[in-house]
């Protein structure tokens, strides 16, 4: 299927968008009424082309409908419900039919043969179980590709190790914060990547840098790919990274990606910025049409080497609500990250954002790498002042740099939480 020609994955998506918008427009009112305010009948979709006549979903749309507004198969169709983190406001319920579940399933699966997984490979899940789609999806994508599935979630690190070691795992699925902390215990219990089998790791659910990426694989050992996913499609494995490891191929059969302009709403080409919309081509239970993720992406439809010929989207550049606005400057986590890997602070770190006499303050907090931990208060004020510096080169704006205790920064062991915006609890 990943290797179907572009001809080919057209026709399948032309197939099933007819079907599925008749599908919502007949069993979910509240999207009946958004076509039928924009004045579109499902007979208006033909091809996925026409897929732009459609009225968008937003977050605050599923929140309005919350729990069951958008289901489109009775409840008792439905085997699984899973939502959202959280991250940005209430949670979001998502349904699942068994149907959908095996789509997710294969989502998966398909991501971790791309990482170069197969039936001989120990697969060790550490993102959380329960309503958070990160665990349950790795875990039936690893089911269904054969391997020996070690249903860890998170948690009790050391205990993570000593499977790791006992049972040679060689995937390690979680996120990519706490794959560094994993790392950082591996070196605390005096082992080494040599004391471990690990080959590859899946890792996403939030965003992480390059810097990030080969921080990672030296602390471990691996290769380290990106998975990417929201639990409003299914969970992880909407889009995975193949051996090429530049972009992510979505999964073009069950996903329509489009990339629009944020503030008009209008389709933008490839290889430009804007916000990630996608269309869930064949879920049953929650199928969402043109749903705004608010991740900021670019889409490209290159030739790749491995030979897959779906589209592909980078790293997601950040949430449009994940910027912060610091004294009318747009700044993205990310971008400090950037720089206090670049300057050789690949600890843990937080940034704090506040406003004081109507001015706003951004403080980072960046633990002392172990190098650093014997030197005077003299020089670890020059190194202070140094990654400030740095800090402003990249941003433009003023930062105070704090270096910490090591270890004094709380560790996550599911999304990290890099940001307290002190201005919103004003
Ligand atoms: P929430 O929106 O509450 O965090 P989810 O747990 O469903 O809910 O998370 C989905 C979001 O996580 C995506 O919209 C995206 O912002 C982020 N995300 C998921 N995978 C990645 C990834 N590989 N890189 C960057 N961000 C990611
Ligand atoms: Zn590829």
């Amino acid at each position: 299927m990943e290797c179907a020609s572009r001809d080919e994955i057209i026709a399948i998506q032309n197939e099933k968008i007819v079907k599925q918008v008749k599908h919502v427009y007949e069993n979910v009112a509240y999207y009946r009424d958004l076509m039928d305010k924009a004045g579109v009948k499902p007979e208006d979709i033909k091809s996925i082309e026409d897929i732009r006549k459609l009225p968008f979903l937003t977050k605050n749309d599923l929140r309005e409908a919350y729990p069951c507004g958008m289901l489109a198969v009775p409840m008792n169709d439905c085997v699984r419900i899973h939502s959202t983190s959280g991250t940005t406001g209430k949670r979001v319920v998502t349904f699942y039919t068994q149907h959908d579940i095996d789509i997710w399933e294969e989502c998966c699966a398909r991501a971790l043969a791309a990482a170069g997984g197969t039936e001989e490979d120990v697969c060790q899940v550490c993102y959380g179980y329960g309503l958070f789609t990160g665990g349950m999806g790795l875990h039936g994508g690893s089911h269904k590709l054969g391997s020996l599935t070690l249903p860890m979630s998170t948690g009790n690190t050391e205990r993570q190790i000593q499977f790791m070691q006992d049972l040679k795992s060689t995937i390690l699925c979680c996120t990519p914060s706490y794959a560094a902390y994993i790392g950082e215990t591996v070196k605390e219990m005096g082992l080494t990547p040599d004391d471990l089998s690990l080959k590859m790791g899946i890792f996403g659910a939030e965003p992480w840098t390059e810097e990030m990426r080969r921080d990672i694989e030296a602390k471990l050992g691996i290769k380290a790919y990106d998975i990417y996913g929201l639990t409003e499609m299914c969970g992880p494995g909407v889009a995975f990274e193949c051996s090429e490891q530049k972009g992510m191929h979505i999964n073009e059969d069950h996903f329509y990606a489009e990339i629009i302009d944020p503030e008009t709403g209008e389709p933008l080409p490839d290889g430009t910025v804007g916000e990630l919309v996608f269309t869930s081509l064949d879920r049953e239970a929650y199928p969402l049409l043109r749903y705004r993720t608010r991740d900021l992406c670019v889409l490209t439809r290159e030739k790749c080497s491995c030979g897959r010929n779906t589209v592909k989207m980078c790293k997601p550049l950040g949430r449009s609500d994940d910027m912060l606005i610091i004294r009318g400057v747009n700044v993205f986590p990310s971008q400090i990250e950037t720089v206090l890997f670049k300057e050789g602070f690949p600890e843990n770190y937080r940034i704090e954002v506040d406003r004081v006499n109507n001015t706003d303050t951004l403080d980072i907090f960046v633990e002392l790498p172990e190098r650093l931990f014997s030197d005077t208060v003299s020089s670890v004020a020059m190194h202070e002042k140094k990654l400030a510096g740095a800090i402003k080169t990249m941003l433009g704006i003023n930062p105070v740099v704090h270096l910490v205790t090591p270890k004094s920064i709380e560790r996550s062991e599911g999304k990290a939480v890099r940001v307290i915006d002190r201005r919103k609890l004003h």
